[in-house]
């Protein structure tokens, strides 16, 4: 067995990172208006179209000169305002949090991964429910490489949360995201391998707490970073699984973009304009493997 231990890793609270960024964006004299944008206006001239304004489902219409498309799983119908058909799908993946009440996850362990593919141990019965189930899942065969945990909280929480991608159908978004009721347990057995204490659960489940989201992904898993060919549209999206760790990068560049500012070597990577490059869509049609988490 080969093991990669990954040094001055970590991780962080999405939420705290989000409101500490809004403080200073207020600080520095941004003001957040709420609402849901239902229709964006634009209009059509001698040099082509250019965004107006954005309506709210309130009926306020705000008249804009920029705007950024950044609406997570919701990018592609707002795109298609504009007349737009952005190459993304949405995938829908799922979040386990649970009370390690056994305390099967030591508190001080970092994020564990288990990196192979693997066929669970169920009993024979379990295996005959499981082919009868109409999950379409043959959750008695290999499934694949990734299930992976980490304590959550500090001070006495006993909180874990546990994630595997074994199911990630593409869907329309919808929320509430439609869950999965063999995922606490598929997940607890996926970690047993690398923590044979999570066995002690098989005889009695602690209570789950499963919620989940959409990974927005371009055919080659990259994000969509730039203006789109409306004048006054930009597009910060696609951010598949690893929006919060991308976040800070992606929005310098679309800032970069916005402002004039010079544009880093790697921009063109993540431009929306790219797939017109025929050299670009060869390039994609030979890339095959992809491994996320
Ligand atoms: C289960 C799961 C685990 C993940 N784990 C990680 C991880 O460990 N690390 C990591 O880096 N990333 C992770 N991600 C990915 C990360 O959450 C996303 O990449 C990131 O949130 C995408 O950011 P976004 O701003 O593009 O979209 P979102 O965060 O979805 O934000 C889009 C915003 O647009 C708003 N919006 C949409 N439509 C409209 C409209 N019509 N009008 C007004 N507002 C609108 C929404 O309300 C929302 O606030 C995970 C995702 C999932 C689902």
């Amino acid at each position: 067995m080969g093991a990669l231990h990954v040094r001055r890793a970590g991780w962080l609270s999405a939420q705290q990172l989000g409101m500490y960024l809004l403080e200073e964006a207020r600080a520095a004299g941004v003001r957040l208006l709420r609402g849901r944008v239902v229709k964006i206006a634009h209009s059509q001239n001698g040099d082509g179209r250019r965004v107006r304004a954005v309506h709210l489902e309130n009926g306020e219409r705000i008249p804009v000169e920029r705007l950024v498309l950044a609406a997570g799983p919701f990018l592609r119908p707002l795109a298609a305002q504009l007349g737009l058909d952005l190459p993304v799908v949405a995938e829908r993946h799922l979040k386990l949090a649970f009370d390690d009440r056994l305390g099967a996850l030591p508190r001080e362990a970092p994020l564990l991964i288990w990196a192979d593919p693997q066929e669970l141990d169920w009993t024979p019965e379990e295996r005959a429910l499981l082919d009868e189930t109409e999950t379409g899942l043959p959750l008695s065969g290999v499934l694949p490489s990734g299930a992976h945990t980490r304590p959550e909280g500090r001070g006495g929480s006993r909180m874990a949360v546990a994630l595997w991608e074994y199911d990630t159908p593409e869907m329309s978004p919808v929320f509430p995201v439609p869950g999965d009721d063999l995922y606490p347990e598929v997940v607890l057995r996926g970690l047993e391998r690398m923590l044979p204490a999570m066995r002690a659960y098989r005889t009695r489940l602690p209570r789950p707490i499963v919620d989940g989201g959409y990974y927005v992904k371009t055919p080659e898993n990259r994000p969509l970073i730039g203006p789109l060919p409306v004048a006054g549209a930009y597009v910060l999206g696609a951010l598949s699984g690893y929006g919060i760790m991308a976040s800070q990068g992606a929005a310098d560049l679309l800032a970069a973009h916005l402002t004039g500012k010079p544009l880093p070597p790697y921009a063109a990577a993540f431009h929306p304009d790219r797939y017109r490059d025929p050299a670009y869509r060869r390039k994609l049609a030979s890339w095959r493997e992809e491994w996320q988490l």
